[in-house]
């Protein structure tokens, strides 16, 4: 039988076609692949379990990121996904390759970043694996997260009508690298040159150091509220919200007025002659939180602070689309990063 190539099958059909016959053995395996993290029944509680891989070059260029920052992401984008499950997480391993251009000095940097991150979520680093690799470093973080199971949060579980909500603003952790590559470039054309990189200061930190969305976990409990659905923004808001309604079996629509921007975001957009709500549509690493409320529930969360309200889940027939503010509607493509597209 031919097989289809890798370029045809994409990130997420590669997935599937490599994990399509592996059925659970076990009856408490609540959840396996296809959601933020694994879900794992231990009595009434759920264990959370979730991985994630930042290799450089691919996620991370060390002309700027500063090793301080890349350890503290690397936890950080692990994070996020045990949240989005609405748990909280409470270990991590970590595990580093490493070419031989890194010395120890570097590495006690990383490292400290890891400790900062680990501090400020109160999470214990248990473990981990360090090995060498020809090229470059690649650093694997797994983390563990606990909840009632009752509480945990699926993609899967939106309803029709269901309002769509997204934290934070979008769009601003990909100018943020459109400007560390920009300077890059003009530092290689031209050595001399010092990097012009205050006035973008806001991007810059949600790419090099973003935070995960502890507060809103937070909020939901103290408010008594669980959405119906959540996943954390890391390709972008177009193609997250499709595995929301594809796991969810839904349609949606978002509004282009209410996607949340940062000031700066839309300036540095039409800077780089780019259409800011590209930008936050499909720009990516952003962390948020998107999620979906049943409308009886919106009471609890009126005054959530850091929340938009963007749009609905809508019957899958109506597919998912965007409703601009010159009144035209347009499906939305999932345009996050593929790095098998690159
Ligand atoms: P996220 O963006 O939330 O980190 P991914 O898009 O990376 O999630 O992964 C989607 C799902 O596929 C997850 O359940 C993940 O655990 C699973 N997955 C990804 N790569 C593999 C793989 N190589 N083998 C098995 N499962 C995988
Ligand atoms: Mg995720």
């Amino acid at each position: 039988m031919e097989q289809k190539s890798i370029e045809e099958l994409g990130e997420f059909g590669l997935i599937d076609h490599l994990t399509n016959d592996f059925v659970s053995k076990h009856p408490q395996t609540i959840k396996g692949i296809g959601d933020d993290a694994a879900v794992i029944k231990r009595g009434d509680k759920a264990v959370l379990i979730s991985t994630d891989m930042l290799v450089e070059g691919i996620h991370f260029d060390m002309m700027y990121s500063p090793l301080m920052h890349l350890g503290y992401k690397s936890v950080v984008v692990s994070l996020s996904d045990i949240f989005a499950m609405n748990a909280v997480p409470t270990h991590i391993t970590m595990s580093i390759a490493l070419s031989s251009k890194y010395d120890t000095a570097a590495l006690t940097e990383l490292y400290q970043g890891v400790k900062k991150a680990c501090d400020f979520y109160n999470v214990d680093l248990i473990g981990g694996d360090t090995t060498s690799s020809l090229k470059g470093m690649i650093i694997s973080v797994t983390a563990y997260g606990s909840a009632d199971e009752k509480d945990v949060v699926y993609r899967s579980g939106a309803r029709n009508g269901d309002v769509l909500c997204v934290t934070g603003d979008l769009g601003a952790a990909y100018l943020g690298l459109q400007i560390l590559e920009r300077e890059k470039r003009l530092y290689l054309d031209n050595p001399g040159v010092q990097p012009e990189l205050s006035k973008h200061q806001y991007a810059i930190e949600r790419q090099l150091k973003p935070e995960a969305r502890r507060d809103t976990i937070e909020y939901f409990k103290k408010n008594g509220f669980k959405p119906t659905s959540m996943i954390d923004i890391s390709d972008g808001l177009s193609s997250d919200l499709m595995h929301l309604c594809k796991q969810s079996s839904l349609g949606a629509h978002i509004e282009e007025g209410k996607v949340p921007m940062h000031d700066d975001t839309q300036t540095m957009a039409i800077d780089f002659r780019l259409d800011p709500i590209t930008c936050a549509l499909s720009g990516g690493e952003d962390y948020e939180l998107l999620f979906t409320i049943d409308p009886k529930d919106l009471d609890k969360i009126r005054y959530m602070p850091d929340m938009a309200i963007i749009g609905e889940m809508n019957d899958p027939k109506d597919g998912v689309k965007l409703h601009t503010t010159g009144g035209n509607i347009y499906p939305l493509k999932a345009q996050g990063w593929n790095h098998f597209e690159e």
